[in-house]
């Protein structure tokens, strides 16, 4: 790391810069931001920024800077100097600089910022002269408050109860209250308390200053919060963080000074109008600290006398023009900070806007109308995992409600669950399976694990660019922030608010979308995805090539997946069919049949409905292939286990109850699935086979008929190893066949396959392909199987193992491509190899992961098949792999 390629530090201003916005690997996306910004001639105050390759030198080297680094920066603070007209340490006209850090991906608040540097006992007089007496105290203060904390390592806590202590005192409400003499005096204690915690003085030399800020920056990288928010989005340790050193200007220097961010688009809906808010006489960090309530930059909110507007008419039309101009150069929506100093606009940072997925889609749609990107653009602008939180349900608007409390709506969708009052809470709850709803006064970075964990959040305090708003909009958490009804305590654990206290545990909703806090549970209705999710739905048609099914049984399922565009049924767990109170009793008296026809006769009871199940499905999906997998668990799965139900079942079948319980001990599975279970069901007790496939024929023919062309049904055999299991079950299928075509005087049409689930299955691939017509990789099994792990308690461990780095995600929501996926690949070949045609598709619950549908994509399956809930995920996954494929190609 510690290789000098060419220069470690790239200086910006006045119109020109040495780095440019293809450099977010070296500068960070602020620094390579900024250097953009100032090519393109927009006001940015001049800087400088330090490569991120010395965060791995600093960091490696126990907090040393690599040689020549020095002289690189005093040149570039000189430039800065000649740029601004201001001499860093001046005690008449002193340069001050603002310290930040800057990574490859933006990482909200997580590292450690210090501004106002370069102020000490002398240049704070110099400032005074500039800026006036109060505002330079303050400076001051705000300055040996930052630094005594993220370069010292004073708590900041003290710094807070000097700045009350005197408030209390003076009888104070709001910092904005204080005069230049309650600064002074604040000044006065920060540096006692940083000369008792250290034993010596606060330093007093602006280099000293600039090299400990410099240090701390880069230190930051290595957090808990930062490591955590990496582990959680996936960036790699060993990026580092650049550091950007910039000259100050300031929103706090009177009423026509300002701070603000501003967004090109709405954020939450994409709606194409100007989004913010701003503080008149403020820092920036008051802005996102919630501490005054900032004003909307436009909207009705921003109406009259007090919007940016009509206060200071020369920069807002500076501000338009220049967010017009970043959303046209950088063609996506754009996040803006801004400071106005004494009426003129300043551009401290823009970046990508994060966005709901609403919002995402909206803009891509409406940016590909624009002509500002194209369509593929437009499809890689929208994360696939996202539509799945676009697709979720809102609250019925039928329902009662009792609200208690209202904030901003943040964050949309609804959600339930327990309440929790600190992010420990909020992450031991969900561990323990409970829904939960995180309530803070406000947020920090600190809480990241509990938001994570919450189906919701809900705040006392902060804005829309708030901590917890920004988080939870990222995150997909519907959240509403800013409810300052609710009066949080997080000691005695209970919420109150509207005359209702909630203890935590209990069950609240949060309405993201209408800013609303309710006490209970409250029903929740489908979304209708809009117009704009349509058409996009449509350009990731054009683009993919694998196909999407979806698995499902039941026939709202079946609406719910062709409503959301699957081709067809990938997977039909028949099983599920037999749960009803209505077939249960026959199936059971299947199971204790002692002879064949006993059991036949049971079964025929169930064959009607079975067939009326199918015709169902056969009809909803309206001559798209329907896969019908035949009985995979094992049949205790459909005897009952309490003592009492034993007897009633006995009763039922005219079984003595020690029969019953014997035959119940015979049928029960230590470790079912890998037990009696499968096609092994299917050769030993051939009946159940027999009576499926009868109800498939004769409800493909009876659609069939009805539609006017031919049912063709895929009949699915489970867990097969072998090719000879495959043979026998295909020989009873196609004698089910005969009969059916000779009592109906016609033949059904069908295809037979199998689900590939075992490892044996895959090497003698080619043995299966000579019966199967077509394989399906139930990759939930196959995963079970070729990793020894059971899918029903690796839970238990799992996380452990991906924190371990075993592996990168949960290998049953992941495919594992190296292993598992190295099987598919050699199944799928040498299944093509013994039948060219055989048709390849996967239907365990990868098929609805964004990765794993590109693994498919990549070894050229025919289709994936996922809950259809997940089809449009898997419709923009698969999308995206093509272009993807293609870019490659190129
Ligand atoms: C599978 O094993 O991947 C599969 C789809 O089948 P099931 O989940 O029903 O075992
Ligand atoms: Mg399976």
């Amino acid at each position: 790391m510690n290789r000098h390629t060419n220069r470690y530090v790239y200086s910006f201003g006045g119109g020109a810069a040495d780095g440019g916005a293809d450099m977010r690997d070296a500068l960070g996306g602020k620094g390579a931001n900024l250097a953009e910004m100032s090519r393109l001639g927009l006001p940015v105050p001049p800087g400088f920024t330090i490569a991120a390759e010395v965060c791995g030198y600093y960091n490696e080297n126990d907090g040393a800077f690599p040689p020549g680094l020095e002289e690189e920066v005093a040149e570039a603070l000189r430039a800065v100097e000649t740029h601004v007209g201001a001499k860093f340490g001046d005690a008449d006209n002193p340069l001050l600089l603002s310290v930040r850090s800057g990574a490859r991906e933006s990482m909200p608040g997580m590292m450690d910022t210090v501004l106002d540097l370069g102020l000490n006992d002398a240049t704070v007089e110099g400032l005074a002269r500039g800026g006036g007496e109060r505002f330079a105290q303050d400076s001051y203060r705000r300055f040996i408050q930052m630094y005594g904390d993220v370069a010292l390592g004073v708590d900041h806590g003290a710094f807070e109860d000097i700045l009350q202590q005197r408030k209390d005192a003076r009888g104070l409400r709001l910092d904005t209250e204080m005069e230049a003499a309650d600064w002074r005096a604040v000044v006065a204690s920060c540096k006692a308390k940083v000369r008792e915690a250290l034993g010596e003085e606060f330093p007093q030399d602006p280099r000293r200053q600039l090299w400990g800020a410099i240090g701390a920056v880069f230190a930051s990288w290595r957090n808990p919060r930062a490591e955590t928010w990496r582990r959680l989005n996936d960036i790699p340790a060993d990026w580092g963080t650049a550091v950007t050193v910039q000259s100050m200007v300031f929103g706090n220097m009177g009423d026509d000074s300002a701070s603000g961010v501003a967004f090109t688009r709405n954020p939450s809906t994409g709606a194409r109008e100007i989004f913010g808010e701003f503080l008149v006489n403020a820092q920036g960090e008051d802005v996102v600290a919630g501490i005054r309530t900032p004003r909307a930059l436009a909207g009705p909110d921003a109406a009259g006398g007090t919007s940016m507007k009509a206060l200071m008419p020369g920069a807002w039309s500076a501000l338009v023009d220049t967010l017009n101009r970043l959303e046209t150069h950088y063609r996506d929506m754009q996040d803006v900070e801004f400071t106005v100093q004494r009426g003129r606009l300043y551009v401290l940072q823009t970046r990508s806007g994060k966005r709901t997925a609403a919002a995402a889609l909206k803009i891509a749609v409406d940016m590909v109308d624009e002509r500002l990107i194209d369509r593929a653009a437009a499809l890689r602008r929208v994360d696939p995992r996202s539509l799945e939180g676009l697709l979720h349900p809102t609250l019925d608007p039928s329902a009662p409600r009792r609200v208690i409390a209202r904030g901003l709506a943040a964050s949309p969708g609804a959600a339930c669950g327990r309440l929790a009052l600190t992010a420990d809470d909020a992450e031991a709850r969900a561990r323990a399976g409970e829904d939960v709803i995180l309530a803070r006064v406000e947020t920090s970075p600190e809480d990241i694990h509990g938001m994570h964990a919450a189906r919701g959040i809900a705040t006392a305090r902060g804005g829309m660019t708030s901590h917890a708003a920004v988080v939870a909009r990222g995150m997909g958490r519907p959240c509403v922030s800013g409810a300052a009804e609710l009066r949080i305590d997080a000691e005695a654990g209970t919420v109150s608010a509207g005359g209702v206290t909630l203890a935590a545990g209990d069950v609240v909703t949060v309405d993201g979308g209408a800013g609303e806090i309710i006490a209970g549970a409250v029903p929740t209705v489908a979304p209708e995805p809009g117009a704009d999710f349509g058409r996009l739905m449509e350009w990731a048609d054009d683009a993919r090539t694998l196909r999407v099914r979806a698995n499902a049984e039941t026939a709202a399922e079946a609406r719910v997946a062709r409503e959301f565009g699957a081709e067809g049924i990938g997977l039909c767990r028949t099983e599920h069919m037999f749960f009803d109170d209505e077939r249960i009793p026959a199936i059971r008296r299947a199971i204790m049949a002692e002879t064949g026809d006993e059991r036949r006769a049971a079964l025929a009871e169930i064959l009607p409905m079975q067939r009326r199940d199918f015709m169902e499905l056969f009809d909803i999906m309206a001559g798209l292939p329907v896969t019908v997998r035949l009985l995979d668990p094992p049949l205790h799965e459909f005897l009952p286990h309490r003592r009492d139900e034993l007897a009633d079942m006995a009763r039922a079948t005219g079984k003595s109850v020690a029969e019953v319980e014997r035959r119940a001990a015979r049928l029960r599975e230590a470790n079912p699935m890998l037990g009696h279970r499968g096609c092994r069901l299917g050769l030993t007790w051939p009946e159940i086979y027999e009576m499926q496939a009868r109800a498939v024929f004769e409800a493909a023919l009876a659609v069939g008929d009805a539609r006017g062309t031919p049912v063709v049904p895929e009949i699915m055999i489970p867990l097969a190893a072998t090719g000879r299991e495959l043979e026998l079950l295909r020989e009873r299928i196609d004698a089910v066949a005969g009969s059916v075509a000779s009592e109906a005087g016609r033949a059904p049409d069908y295809i037979v396959g199998t689900m590939i689930e075992l490892p044996r299955a895959c090497l003698r691939a080619g043995d299966l392909a000579r019966t199967a017509r077509f394989f399906s990789f139930g990759t939930n099994d196959l995963t079970q199987t070729a990793l020894g792990i059971s899918r029903d308690d690796s839970g238990r461990f799992l996380d452990r193992y991906v924190e371990l780095g075993v592996f990168e995600r949960d290998p049953f929501v992941a495919l594992d491509e190296d292993g598992v996926g190295e099987l598919v690949a050699l199944a799928a070949e040498r299944g093509r190899r013994m039948r060219a045609d055989l048709k390849l598709g996967i239907c365990g619950e990868h098929g609805g992961d964004p990765a794993s549908v590109a693994f498919c994509h990549r070894l050229g399956l025919d289709y994936v098949s996922c809950s259809p809930w997940r089809v449009p995920v898997a419709r923009l996954a698969a999308a995206r792999a093509a272009l993807d494929a293609k870019a490659r190609a190129r």
